[in-house]
């Protein structure tokens, strides 16, 4: 792990309805959590460290999590966790987002690491793949206007979906559909206990 990377604490004001509680969470190490292009099997695998879970969040705190979809950190983190492949615009300037605002960022799961299930579009042309979703679908209701949706509000999908660290630079790879509960904990752990990450062999692989 490059020491220079991490930084453990974090200055931040007091929130007036309990600036006891506040305190001891500023003080803790600050994780970011995200979900692109994926399934969020990798978010269930996080709570799958069931019980070391616990541990674990006696000495980080979950600034942001999917579970509630807010693309933007309040303030500096530590560490951000990122589910998923890069399909769309949205995604591209999330990620960027987190990269700038994490000191470490971490790929969990296939689709994070290498494009996953939904890279499998990529060897299908867009228009076709569009064509297949809205117009010649075999759940097209019947007799109902057929329409590939368009509008300005809607991010724009990539050509192709992408792997993180295509976009920026991803620290840590954690490889798996999803990974297993307890590869996420020992990697989280070594980083918050300053370590030098290392995962188990039968664990780091890729077939
Ligand atoms: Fe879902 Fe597997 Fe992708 Fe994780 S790696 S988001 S479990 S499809």
């Amino acid at each position: 792990m490059n020491e220079e990377t991490v930084i453990f604490s974090h200055e931040l004001p007091a929130t007036p309805w309990n600036p006891e509680k506040q305190d001891i969470e500023d003080a803790k190490i600050q994780v970011a959590m995200i979900g692109f292009c994926g399934c969020w099997g990798c978010h269930l695998s996080f709570l799958d460290m069931d019980e070391e879970l616990l541990g674990l969040l006696e000495k980080v705190t979950i600034t942001r999590s999917s579970f509630t979809d807010l693309k933007r950190i309040p303030h500096h983190c530590t560490i951000g966790f990122i589910e998923g492949g890069i399909a769309n615009d949205e995604n591209i300037e999330v990620l960027e987002h987190y990269r700038e605002n994490c000191d470490i960022l971490i790929s969990v799961g296939a689709c994070a690491v290498w494009g996953g299930t939904p890279a499998m579009r990529n060897v299908v042309p867009l228009e076709e793949c569009f064509r297949e979703a809205y117009i010649d679908s075999p759940t097209a209701v019947p007799g109902a206007k057929k329409t590939i949706p368009y509008h300005n509000d809607i991010p724009k999908i990539t050509t192709k979906v992408m792997p993180c660290h295509e976009v920026v630079k991803m620290d840590y790879f954690i490889p798996g559909c999803p990974p297993d509960g307890q590869a996420i904990f020992k990697v989280l752990n070594d980083l918050v206990n300053g370590s030098e990450v290392d995962l188990p062999a039968d664990v780091n692989r890729y077939d």
